[in-house]
């Protein structure tokens, strides 16, 4: 033992620890006790007492915990952005969650033909049915699905125009955040990029004049995460198509988001849809499946089915495919649109977006008693009406009206105590994450679901401050 600080030794500490290990696993426990004895000399050096055995043991406990956690844990998304890129994307249906488990736990036929005992194509899994709500089962569509919608353009660029020319409106070379920017996509999947027209307008006659002898289709972007207003002009999809198809060439829509039902219908604002796009004569789309569409992180490709055969035979596809889990996801989510009565209730990404605006402020008026409690003095807390948005790019100019806990500091500059406050909430067992604006802190809570409420109201008195 260490003459000078007297600390316990680790074999010392572990004997006590029995019950710590049976949980965590002597290795996690050892380290927790490592770092523990570690952090008390240094505090020693520094002129900290000698801390005793006790308060060491809850230390090491309390450490281990932290050790033993998953990285990836679940948060209340108080943001107001229903689709948060950087909080996971749409949440899962139950039915796609059951289904999802169920291929990860036993085998199961993944490319696999159940009905010949041969081998089968995992994107039979699920392009019949997409084909069917899409293009109401029409043999001549069919599709593939690979990482996410960035790797369903750079497959379907690389596997149809590799060496020669795509067209695209000024307008529509997009950046959609991190480092997915068109213009980049097309060079690493070489393939030329010839703009035309203006950022503002572009004409039916700069499509015609692009095409030559290199061109190999047109392409429309949807310009997802941002809006031209003003004097613009933008081509309607039917004449792009009946441009391309004039030159026979293959006009490829990327639709971002793809919502696969009608939004105008729930009362949200409109959302162009794939069963439009190929309505209106793409040959081929692309679009995201945690956007709007509610499912797991996927690429879908939907389109005419010889493309679609040309496209996954690129060796690209190999790379850039889903895995079992992934697919069973999709799979299940897919399969609640073909019962649209229900799927509002079952699919939460649309639950969320269509929640009644009085419905989250009765929320939040059940909820104000606990938080004022728990912050005391520190700051004043009410229900004020706020908007959320739908995220992940899909149309971003649109509001959604709903009602936030606005926590509000008395200070009269309230900077470090609103900080204060945002850790607090951040570091609850379930971290909540809301939002700074006008010094005060939101919280959102129209992705707080009344299933959840107690969950969240119980850990408030865990909030430190
Ligand atoms: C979101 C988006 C992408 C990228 O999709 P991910 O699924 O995030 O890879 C590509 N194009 C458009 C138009 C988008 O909105």
């Amino acid at each position: 033992m260490n003459e000078k600080t007297h600390l316990p030794s680790v074999d010392r500490l572990l004997q006590q620890l029995g019950e710590l290990i049976e949980t965590h696993g002597r290795q996690l426990v050892t380290g927790s006790t490592r770092a523990e004895l570690a952090a008390a000399r240094e505090g020693i050096k520094h002129g900290l007492p000698l801390p005793g055995e006790e308060a060491l043991l809850a230390a090491i406990r309390l450490r281990a915990a932290g050790a033993a956690r998953a990285n990836l844990r679940p948060v209340f998304n108080l943001t107001g952005t229903v689709l948060h890129t950087n909080l996971g994307r749409a949440q899962l249906a139950e039915e796609a969650i059951a289904l999802m488990v169920e291929a990860a736990r036993a085998p199961c036929a993944l490319e696999y033909d159940l009905a010949s005992g041969g081998r089968g194509d995992r994107d039979d899994l699920v392009s019949a049915l997409l084909a069917e709500i899409v293009a109401g089962g029409s043999p001549e569509i069919a599709a593939t699905v690979v990482n996410n919608n960035a790797a369903a353009v750079l497959l379907t660029l690389n596997a149809l125009a590799q060496g020669k020319e795509a067209v695209v409106s000024r307008g529509e070379l997009v950046e959609i955040g991190g480092a997915f920017r068109i213009p980049d996509v097309m060079r690493r999947a070489q393939v030329r990029l010839h703009e035309i027209g203006t950022t503002n307008r572009t004409h039916a006659k700069d499509y015609a004049e692009a095409i030559g002898p290199k061109t190999a289709l047109l392409m429309k972007v949807h310009t997802s995460n941002y809006a031209v207003t003003g004097f613009t002009k933008s081509v309607e999809e039917r004449e792009i198509a009946g441009i391309a198809h004039d030159a026979g060439l293959p006009f490829v829509i990327d639709l971002g988001s793809g919502t696969l039902c009608d939004f105008a219908a729930y009362g949200l604002p409109a959302e162009p849809t794939p069963q439009q796009a190929l309505a209106a004569g793409a040959d081929i789309v692309t679009f995201s499946g945690d956007k709007l569409l509610g499912g797991p992180q996927a690429g879908l490709i939907v389109g005419r089915k010889d493309l679609i055969a040309k496209i996954k035979k690129n060796p690209l596809k190999r790379a850039l495919r889903v895995g079992k889990t992934t697919l069973a996801a999709l799979e299940a989510t897919l399969r609640l649109y073909l019962d649209p009565d229900r799927l509002r209730q079952r699919l939460p990404t649309l639950r969320l977006l269509t929640r009644p605006t009085n419905e989250i402020e009765a929320l939040g008026q059940r909820l104000l008693p606990a938080v004022q409690n728990a912050l005391g003095s520190l700051a004043q807390v009410e229900v004020s009406p706020c908007s959320s948005q739908i995220g992940s790019g899909a149309l971003p100019v649109e509001r959604l009206p709903s009602a936030a806990l606005c926590i509000r500091p008395p200070a009269r500059r309230p900077g470090k105590v609103l900080l204060q406050i945002e850790a607090a909430f951040r570091g609850l067992p379930i971290p909540v994450i809301g939002y700074l604006r006008d010094d005060a802190y939101h919280l959102d809570l129209r992705c707080l679901e009344d299933k959840d409420e107690a969950r969240f109201a119980a850990q408030l008195q865990s909030l430190k401050l």
